[in-house]
């Protein structure tokens, strides 16, 4: 028998010429609309604790991946850093750009809705910025309150041959797409007399999900990825902060936070076990947790992985399928097959329902922290064995530590 449907979300298409799409939530997984969260906790975190970009806390791992790369990811990796610089650098200073013509003094959410589609984007909403995510390096660099969340969907099929170079080409193509589509949507609404200060997802000035659940655009995943109504996870996502009228949007209650716990599919397939099965209160926030040392070094090794993307129902079949499935037969469609579950890993082989790949613990060691935390780690390492250090090792831990401050310890890329 069917399941009793709480409540229907109403969303315009991909296309705002296309047709509104109905998304049924059964009673049994209707919650909150957004993500549950204790609003004190946020905030005491954000204080007290503020988040930090991985491009400086996680600077040591990301300059690590490159020497696990294969030869045509690394090629491929580079190739993309070249194109994608220029947009990312243009990005760092769109908050200086005063706009050539005095305001229009109007709201012009419809305006900048109408523009992001001419775009090209599948996906667009209003909300506050929110100050309380903005990483620590950041918070004096956001300039403007209003946040317009832009989605652009990567590739679907070669999203579903994850994890692989062609799943990467998806991956970076649509960031280099989605910073020079953000720069032109930021002269737009300069055009109108505001200004407009582009966050590029290459270097982003907090996570962005949290602002595209209040704008309403998806909720949060297991896997920990927007589940857009239009892409699942295979949205991309950038934010463009301005000081123009808007009107904000509201956060919608998709049933995704409960689903997830009837689904964790993403959990049970991840190779790395990485996605916890229970969720857990973090900074505030009820959600099942990555472990960011799993996910690491099987993500870097293996083309990406996002094998957790790649597996999920919403994802791969499509926010109204499933939920429609879910109403009619109480099942998670797809889950238990190949066609939804099946994934194969390089030089490891197929891996099916109920079947992961092994790792040696030795995939599990890799660079920690920041550049310098790591090179005094390996330092202190010597100096706790009693092994040494000798004085030419002294004098090179000098040099190299010099050299990471004098550069800087930051790695400016993408994930
Ligand atoms: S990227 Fe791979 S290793 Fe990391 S959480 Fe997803 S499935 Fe697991
Ligand atoms: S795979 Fe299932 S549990 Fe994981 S994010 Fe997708 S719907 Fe949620």
């Amino acid at each position: 028998m069917p399941k009793k449907v709480h409540h229907v979300v109403r969303r315009t298409g991909t296309r705002l010429e296309d047709p509104i799409i109905e998304i049924p939530v059964a009673e049994d997984i209707a919650g909150v609309p957004g993500i549950p969260q204790i609003e004190k906790d946020v905030s005491f975190y954000s204080r007290e604790y503020p988040l930090e970009t991985q491009n400086i806390e996680k600077a040591a791992d990301r300059e690590w991946s490159w020497s696990v790369y294969t030869p045509e990811v690394f090629e491929y990796r580079e190739l993309h850093e070249k194109a994608n610089a220029p947009f990312v650098e243009a990005a760092a200073t769109t908050g200086d750009i005063e706009p050539t013509v005095e305001p229009v003094g109007r709201d012009i959410t419809e305006d900048i809705r109408r523009k992001s589609y001419e775009l090209g984007f599948g996906d667009v909403g209003f909300t506050r910025y929110d100050r309380r995510y903005a990483f620590a390096s950041k918070k004096r660099w956001v300039k403007f309150q209003g946040a317009i969340c832009v989605a652009l969907e990567q590739d679907y099929a070669q999203t579903q041959s994850l994890p692989s170079l062609e799943a990467e080409y998806a991956h970076f193509g649509t960031y280099e797409t989605e910073n020079e589509q953000c720069l032109a949507l930021a002269d737009f609404i300069r055009s109108f007399g505001y200004h407009a200060q582009v966050h590029s997802p290459n270097d982003n000035s907090a996570p962005f999900l949290p602002m595209f659940v209040e704008a309403g655009m998806g909720q949060l995943g297991a896997n920990g990825q927007l589940l857009s109504p239009h892409f699942g996870s295979r949205a991309r996502l950038a934010i463009i902060t301005t000081d123009a009228p808007l009107t904000y949007d509201e956060p919608v209650d998709y049933g995704v936070h409960k689903f997830c716990q009837e689904c964790l599919v993403c959990s049970d397939r991840c190779p790395a076990r990485a996605i916890t099965r229970d969720k857990v209160w973090y900074r505030g926030v009820e959600k099942n947790k990555l472990i960011y040392d799993r996910c690491r070094p099987v993500m870097s090794t293996y083309e990406g992985c996002a094998v957790c993307m790649k597996v999920c129902p919403i994802q791969r079949y499509g926010m109204k399928p499933v939920m429609d499935h879910w109403v009619e037969m109480g099942e998670v469609l797809g889950k238990g097959t190949d066609n939804l579950e099946g994934f194969s890993i390089r030089e490891k082989g197929y891996f099916g329902p109920g079947e992961l790949p092994s790792f040696d613990r030795s995939m599990f060691e890799f660079p920690k922290g920041t550049k310098d935390e790591w090179l005094f780690a390996q330092f202190k390492e010597k100096v706790d064995d009693g092994e040494g250090p000798t004085a030419e090792e002294t004098s090179a831990f000098l040099t190299e530590l010099k050299e990471i401050l004098a550069k800087g310890t930051t790695t400016i890329g993408d994930e």
